[in-house]
């Protein structure tokens, strides 16, 4: 994963958002994902790399979601793979 310095996220966000007082680096998925929805994240919200490339940092890449979605969305990815790969049926 990019970090960018929290000068060049700077002004995607409200001058009072909480990221600004105490991160001096920001991940470069999440600034992108933020300027693409033109507002911060909410607080229990992840960004996921659809292709899993967490290089992959265009914003047709990124999906905003709740960390309960994204941990559900690993595990299925998990569950899927043991499937196609080695006929696993996991839980
Ligand atoms: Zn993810």
């Amino acid at each position: 994963m990019v970090r960018v310095p929290r000068e060049a996220a700077a002004t995607l966000h409200a001058k009072d958002h909480w990221k600004r007082k105490f991160r001096i680096w920001q991940y470069e998925h999440v600034v992108v994902a933020e300027r693409a929805m033109g507002r911060p994240l909410k607080r229990g919200e992840v960004v996921h790399h659809i292709n899993t490339d967490q290089l992959d940092n265009r914003p047709q890449n990124l999906l905003v979601c709740t960390r309960a979605y994204h941990v559900w969305l690993h595990g299925e990815m998990s569950r899927r793979y043991a499937r196609e790969k080695f006929g696993v049926r996991v839980a």
